[in-house]
């Protein structure tokens, strides 16, 4: 990998167990917690246990047990968060998509209707 993964991001110390989090689901991939800040009445981040920094990363390097971890976590909490209605998928990349912690993870928000937002 020629990207520098900062193993003191804060979710690779949630992965460590450094800091509390709320699990709403856990497999040996994937780690998926509620949000700190909702933003919709379901918010909840899925983040793969290995040390990729954004999506793009993670669809070019992970294995295909780590991707199948990851979906299976996210079917996981569609499933317990009971979002049949629907919901948005987000996952924010570097500095144009305005990602903040440089450890990949997708939002799951749901609960509500979410309005129309392409950018
Ligand atoms: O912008 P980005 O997609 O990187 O968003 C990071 C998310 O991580 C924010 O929604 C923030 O509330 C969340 N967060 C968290 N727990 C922390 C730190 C950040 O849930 N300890």
């Amino acid at each position: 990998m020629e990207y520098a993964y900062d193993d003191q991001n804060i979710f690779a110390k949630i992965l460590r167990g450094e800091i509390p989090n709320k699990t709403v689901y856990e497999n040996d991939h994937a780690l998926a917690f509620e949000d700190i800040t909702p933003q919709a009445p379901v918010h909840v981040l899925v983040i793969p246990k290995g040390p990729y920094m954004s999506l793009d990363h993670f669809a070019r390097d992970a294995s295909a047990e780590e991707h199948s971890g990851f979906m299976q976590a996210v079917a996981e909490v569609c499933r317990l968060t009971g979002v049949e209605e629907g919901f948005r998928a987000i996952a924010n990349t570097r500095a144009h998509g305005v990602q903040e912690v440089p450890h990949y993870h997708m939002h799951i928000l749901g609960g509500r209707p979410m309005g129309r937002m392409l950018a």
